[in-house]
C-alpha cells in the first residue's frame, strides 16, 4: 500500500535526500520547488544536524568568528519538502531502505547521496588520536578551544598545520592573523598554491609571509605524535597543536551497501549523476566520482552546488516520463582567503588550469566573501524561481564529449 501525505492523496514516488551539504541542499531545494504542487511526490532530507554547516568557514568557527545561525528546516519551510535529522548508519540498496542512528527506517524510490567527505585522518599513524581537523562544526569548536587556551599560555605556542592544499593554507594564514602570538608553520608536500599561477603563487607566498606563517613545503609527515609531527628522513617538528588538512575520506556507506565506487570510495556516476550499478540512485558534490571531459571532478563547493541541481533536475525529467540529461560543467575559479583582509584568487580554464588573470587583495576578498556567502542565499532564491538555480558554466569544449555519453 502507498503512503499518504497530509490530504490524504497516494505517495507514489518517495525522493530521500542524504546530507544538507553544499550539494544535499541544492538538490532538495531544486528538487522540492519544481515538484511543488504534486502531492504524489514527497521529497525528504536527511541530515545529521538542523543547523548548515557552512564548509567552507570552518577556519573561521576554529578561531573563535561567530558565523550565522542557518536553520534548514526553517530554509525548507513552504516547500513540502519534510526535513529528518539523524545520522545515516545504513543504506538497504536491494530493500531500497536507510537506517538512521535511532533506528528509524527511510524507504525510497530514489535517494540522492550527498554525504561529503573529511580530511583522510587514517592515512598517517597519530592522526586520529593527536591532531585536530575542519571535519564539521564541532571539529573545528574543538581546534577553537584549544588556540585560544594556547594563546593565553605563559610560552609561545606552535601550531603545526599539516597539507598544504586549500583548506590547509586558508587555515593556517586565518590562525597566523587571529592569534598573531602563535607561531604556525604550514608542512606539506607542495609549496603553497602550486596549482596557481606564477603572480597569484607569488602573492600567496608574500602573504603567508607576512603573516609569519613558516612554510615547510616538500616535506612528507609520516607520524603525529603528543607535541610533535615527524617528518620522512627523521625530523621532527614540534607542535602544542596539530591540524590535519590532507587527503579527502568519504564515508564507507555506498560501498557497505554495493553500490561501485572508485579507490576513495565516491560512487561511480553515469553522465546524469546516476549510480552505475544503481541507476535509482543519484550521487551528488564529494561523495561522488563523476567524469568529465578533462577527468573526474574533485570536491568543490563550486560544482557540487551544480550536481545538485541536476540531480533534481534529472529526477524531476524521468518522473515527467522523460529521459535526464548529461551533466557537464567546468571550473571557473580558486578563492582562497588568506585571513580576514587578503586573499587572492585564481581565475582558470574549465579544467581547473590555471588563466593568466587572477585578483589579489581587497578586491579578492569582496570576492571571495561574496562567493563563500553565496550559497544560503541561491537556496532562498531557488525555492521561489527554481530556473534561477541552473545556471553555472558548463565547459564548453572541455566537457562536450558528455553529450555524446
Ligand atoms: C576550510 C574549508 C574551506 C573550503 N573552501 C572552499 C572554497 O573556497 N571553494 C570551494 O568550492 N570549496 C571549498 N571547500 C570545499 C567544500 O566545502 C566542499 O567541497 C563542499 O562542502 C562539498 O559539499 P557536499 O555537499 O558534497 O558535502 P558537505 O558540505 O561536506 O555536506 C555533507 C553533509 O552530510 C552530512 N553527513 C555526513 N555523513 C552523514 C551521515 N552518516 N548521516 C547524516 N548526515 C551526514 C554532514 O553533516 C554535512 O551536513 C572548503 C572546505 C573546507 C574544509
Amino acid at each position: 500500500m502507498n503512503a499518504q501525505n497530509e490530504v490524504g492523496t497516494a505517495i507514489t514516488h518517495r525522493v530521500l535526500i542524504l546530507g544538507a551539504g553544499y550539494a544535499g541542499m541544492s538538490a532538495a531545494i531544486q528538487l522540492a520547488a519544481r515538484s511543488k504542487g504534486r502531492e504524489d511526490v514527497q521529497v525528504t532530507l536527511v541530515n545529521a544536524q538542523e543547523r548548515f554547516t557552512e564548509r567552507m568557514r570552518l577556519h573561521m568557527t576554529a578561531t573563535g568568528q561567530q558565523l550565522a545561525e542557518l536553520s534548514i528546516p526553517e530554509l525548507l519551510e513552504g516547500t513540502g519538502a519534510r526535513f529528518v535529522r539523524g545520522w545515516v548508519t545504513a543504506i538497504d540498496a536491494g530493500a531500497r531502505t536507510v537506517r538512521i542512528d535511532d533506528d528509524r527506517v527511510l524507504h525510497y524510490d530514489t535517494l540522492v547521496y550527498g554525504l561529503g567527505g573529511v580530511a583522510d585522518t587514517a592515512a598517517v599513524a597519530g592522526v586520529e588520536d593527536h591532531a585536530y581537523t575542519l571535519n564539521g562544526v564541532q571539529d573545528a569548536e574543538l581546534l577553537g578551544d584549544r588556540l585560544a587556551r594556547l594563546d593565553g599560555g605563559a610560552d609561545t605556542g606552535t601550531v603545526a598545520v599539516c597539507g598544504s592544499g586549500l583548506t590547509g593554507i586558508e587555515a593556517a594564514a586565518e590562525i597566523a592573523e587571529q592569534y598573531p602570538d602563535l607561531n604556525v608553520v604550514l608542512l606539506g608536500r607542495q609549496e603553497p598554491g602550486a596549482a596557481l599561477n606564477r603572480k597569484a603563487r607569488a602573492y600567496l607566498g608574500a602573504a603567508l609571509e607576512r603573516l609569519g606563517v613558516r612554510v615547510r613545503g616538500g616535506v612528507e609527515v609520516v607520524k603525529v605524535r603528543p607535541g610533535a609531527v615527524e617528518l620522512a628522513g627523521g625530523e621532527s617538528v614540534a607542535a602544542d597543536a596539530v591540524l590535519w588538512t590532507s587527503g579527502t575520506r568519504v564515508s564507507p556507506l555506498a560501498a557497505a551497501a554495493g553500490l561501485t565506487v572508485d579507490e576513495r570510495g565516491r560512487i561511480v556516476t553515469d553522465a546524469a549523476l546516476r549510480s552505475v550499478s544503481h541507476p535509482e540512485v543519484y550521487a551528488v558534490g564529494d561523495a561522488a566520482a563523476i567524469r568529465q571531459g578533462y577527468g573526474v571532478m574533485h570536491g568543490t563547493c563550486q560544482g557540487g552546488m551544480p550536481t545538485g541541481v541536476h540531480a533534481a533536475l534529472s529526477i524531476d525529467r524521468v518522473l515527467k516520463g522523460k529521459q535526464p540529461k548529461p551533466f557537464r560543467f567546468g571550473y571557473y575559479h580558486t578563492p582562497v582567503s588568506l585571513g580576514r583582509n587578503d586573499a587572492v584568487v585564481q581565475f582558470t580554464r574549465p579544467d581547473d588550469s590555471p588563466r593568466r588573470i587572477c585578483l589579489t587583495g581587497r578586491m579578492a576578498v569582496r570576492y571571495k566573501e561574496t562567493v563563500t556567502a553565496s550559497p544560503w542565499p541561491t537556496y532562498g532564491r531557488m525555492k521561489k524561481i527554481p530556473a534561477s538555480g541552473a545556471f553555472w558554466p558548463r565547459g564548453g569544449r572541455f566537457t562536450r564529449n558528455q553529450e555524446a555519453r
